[in-house]
């Protein structure tokens, strides 16, 4: 059993790479009984490392195996606690990740779920637009 204190230490879980990690804030017990972990993970956020990627313009893209992600029901958006990650990530401007995807993207957003396979095809299309734009 591990021991109980009324102060914790804050976690949260990086939603673009999946990472726990430390928000530096403590959480205590309201009645001060020592009823928490060392740690308490409350729910997902960005690691410093994304959070300077998003703060700088970045949409992330997660690329999941669906097979292995739970599949919501009626098409709705996969929760982040349900996908399986691959390990695959990129980082896409938001005006560039607009274009490919051909949807706004969300001011708010720090990354989207994509297909394997996806990562590697955006690649080679942004790569193909940037040089287009070099060209100019
Ligand atoms: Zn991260």
């Amino acid at each position: 059993m591990t021991e109980k204190s009324y102060v914790s230490m804050e976690r949260r879980i990086c939603i673009v790479c999946g990472t726990e990690y430390d928000t530096n804030a403590l959480l205590i017990d309201k009645h001060l009984r020592a009823s928490l972990d060392r740690y308490t993970i409350t729910g997902w956020g960005l690691c410093s490392k994304d959070e300077q990627l998003f703060n700088a313009g970045f949409v992330a893209l997660v690329e999941i195996d669906p097979a292995k992600s739970g599949s919501p029901p009626d098409g709705a958006s996969v929760k982040p606690e349900q996908v399986y990650r691959t390990g695959a990530l990129a980082h896409l401007r938001r005006d560039i990740a607009a274009k490919v995807f051909n949807v706004p993207i969300r001011q708010g957003l720090p990354c989207v779920f994509v297909e394997p396979g996806m990562i590697r095809k955006l690649q080679a299309a942004t790569h193909a637009s940037t040089d287009r734009a070099d060209a100019t």
